[in-house]
Order: C-alpha cells, then sequence, then structure tokens
C-alpha cells in the first residue's frame, strides 16, 4: 500500500500518518514522485485495510499495490530509474554498452580487451575474478589479484567496472575494487548475498536465474531495494529450456514485460543467452530493438584460448562490427547507442 500526500502538507502531518503506520508495526519509506510524497508500508500488510488511515490530515490518495513487489513496481515510481554507474547512465536515452572478458586471466588480456572494447563504444567493462564455475576443476578467477587487474583497467581507459560477487562476505572486498557488483544466475536467491549488495549502496547488476520466473527477479531485487539500495539493473540472460542448439533461451519478452512491471533498467546478455559467438551479433541487435536498456557482452582477444565461455566471446573485430549494426538498429526505437 502506498499513501500519497497532499501537496502542501505539513511535516507534522506527515510525521502523524508515518507514526500511525508504525502503530501499526509496519516499516514505512518515504520518496518522491514528480514533488509528491509517498510513504510506502512496508511489512505484513495482507490484513491492513485503507480505512486506518483515511481522513488522515495530509492523505491525499491511498493506493492499493497492484503488484506483489512494491520498491521496484512501477506503481511505486512510475517513472524509469536511471543507475548510474561511475558516471555512465543506464537506463537513460543512449544504450549502455558493457563489454569485456567473461574472466579476467591476465594484465595482457584485460588491459587489450579494455582498450578495443572502448575504442569501438563500449562504456563499461566487464571481467570476473570470482567466477561460478560447473564444475570445481575449470578456472575459478584470479581472485583479489584479477581486482586489481580491474582497477588498473579502470584507471588507464576510464571505463567503469562491473564485476561478479558470489559470497555476502566478499561484498566489501569486491565493493572496494568495482563501480558495480554483478550477482549471478546461479546467485539470484542467494538471499544473504541479495541484503549484503543491499547494504553495500554500490550499484548491483542482478541477472536473472536460469530456471526463474520474471517474479522472482523482481523479489530478489526487492532484497536489495529495501535495504535502501535503489541502484539496482536487471538483466535477462537467457533461461534453461528443451532447446539445446542454444546454450539457454533469450527470453526477449521478458525485457517489454519487465519494463511494465519495474521502473529499474533492464539490460540483455547476448552471450549467455546464445553461448555461441555466432549468434550474439543478432540477439543484440533484437535485444536493442525490443527496447533493452543495455547489452552485456563477453569479448576476448583469442577466443579460442579463453579459459571460460570461449566459444561464446566475440573477437574485438567481431565485438567492433556488432557495435557498427546496434548503433543503426537503435534510431529506430528512439534510441542512441
Ligand atoms: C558471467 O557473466 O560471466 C556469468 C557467469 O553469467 P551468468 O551468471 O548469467 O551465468
Ligand atoms: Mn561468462
Amino acid at each position: 500500500m502506498i499513501i500519497k500526500i497532499k501537496p502542501g502538507a505539513s511535516q507534522g502531518d506527515i510525521d502523524y500518518v508515518i507514526g500511525r503506520a508504525h502503530s501499526l508495526g509496519l516499516d514505512t519509506h518515504i520518496s518522491q514522485d514528480d514533488g509528491q510524497t509517498l510513504i510506502s508500508l512496508l511489512g505484513d500488510i495482507q490484513t491492513l485495510t485503507p480505512t486506518v488511515f483515511r481522513g488522515l490530515r495530509g492523505v491525499a490518495q491511498i493506493l492499493p499495490l497492484r503488484s506483489p513487489f512494491r520498491l521496484v513496481s512501477r506503481d511505486f515510481q512510475a517513472e524509469r530509474s536511471v543507475v548510474v554507474v561511475g558516471g555512465v547512465p543506464i537506463g537513460g536515452e543512449q544504450i549502455a554498452v558493457i563489454a569485456g572478458p567473461c574472466a579476467v586471466e591476465s594484465q595482457q588480456q584485460l588491459l587489450t580487451t579494455a582498450r578495443t572494447v572502448k575504442e569501438a563504444g563500449a562504456r563499461i567493462l566487464r571481467g570476473g575474478a570470482f567466477k561460478p564455475r560447473t564444475s570445481p576443476y575449470s578456472f575459478r578467477g584470479m581472485g583479489e589479484e584479477g581486482l586489481k587487474l580491474l582497477a588498473a583497467a579502470r584507471e588507464e581507459t576510464g571505463l567503469p567496472i562491473v564485476t561478479e560477487v558470489m559470497a555476502p562476505e566478499h561484498v566489501p572486498l569486491v565493493s572496494r575494487y568495482a563501480d558495480m557488483l554483478q550477482i549471478g544466475a546461479r546467485n539470484m536467491q542467494n538471499f544473504e548475498l541479495l541484503d549484503a549488495a543491499g547494504k553495500s549502496q554500490k550499484p548491483v547488476l542482478l541477472k536473472r536465474g536460469m530456471m526463474a520466473t520474471l517474479e522472482e527477479l523482481l523479489f530478489s531485487a526487492e532484497y536489495i531495494l529495501s535495504h535502501g539500495n535503489h541502484h539496482v539493473v536487471l538483466c535477462e540472460r537467457g533461461i534453461r529450456t528443451f532447446e539445446p542448439y542454444s546454450r539457454n533461451t533469450l527470453d526477449i519478452t521478458a525485457v517489454p514485460i519487465l519494463q511494465g512491471l519495474t521502473h529499474l533498467p533492464v539490460i540483455v546478455d547476448p552471450s549467455h543467452a546464445t553461448g555461441k559467438a555466432d549468434l550474439v551479433a543478432a540477439v543484440s541487435r533484437a535485444a536493442v530493438a525490443v527496447g533493452a536498456d543495455g547489452l552485456i557482452i563477453e569479448v576476448h582477444p583469442e577466443p579460442e584460448r579463453a579459459l571460460s565461455d570461449g566459444p561464446q566471446s566475440l573477437t574485438p573485430q567481431r565485438f567492433a562490427a556488432l557495435m557498427v549494426e546496434a548503433r543503426r538498429v537503435a534510431p529506430a526505437v528512439g534510441r542512441t547507442i
């Protein structure tokens, strides 16, 4: 439930409404929407009747929420959010392209990639230092060494960095280096991790679990926002279906559905969605056309030698060609890249 406060109501009137909510055992979240104060009621509101707030001085309107989520919903905030990552906006008119290797492997590999993707128009650098791998014997990332290399690449190129954090106890460490924390598909419902990322106040890239519904994704985002961290970007990266020709099945419909339900920016990961470098450009064009607020794409100077996700990684040349194509599609949907 959201209470809209009358324009011009006094602080005393607002405090009275908040006091009433607290006396009912509810938490409140105050926000501004187009100059209007909104009080969101948080907690167990199942049995609450709006009448307890009706008639209070200062109350303009009581809105029952149409969706089960609160802070992430467009009922809570009608206008679209823009999440700023190290100075780069995600969610505005310009589509934000994030690119870089699946995993940080060496200074040489990372810097070569960072320089070339920047030249082609990427605005944020990606690279995993803590890698979630299906097999415990696969390369699991360079850990803090990798974070240091990412920070050095940012230093040289000016590109902000996004990197994955897998454990709640690693959030402070990763936050010291990264501009944005990535929570991967496998951890989308690691609730301790969501809590820790919410408390960190760093921008968060939250990827959809490979078997998660959109409602589950939104509830996971709600965890982060419920700690006061509203800087969340959602990522559709394909879900697991019966179809083996692609690594996952990109749920392209997720983009407009999510944008209708939430004010948070929504980006697409064509690399993990397809698992095949040959498919990445076509799916990127589709993502731009459907209205995605950004793309996150894996690029490696020598994909055949990559320590993870080589088959889906683009060479810098192929990435540059993709950017040219995506730039042609963007104006058709009123965007730029
Ligand atoms: C990644 O971005 O490298 C990654 C592991 O992605 P996901 O969590 O979507 O599988
Ligand atoms: Mn990867």
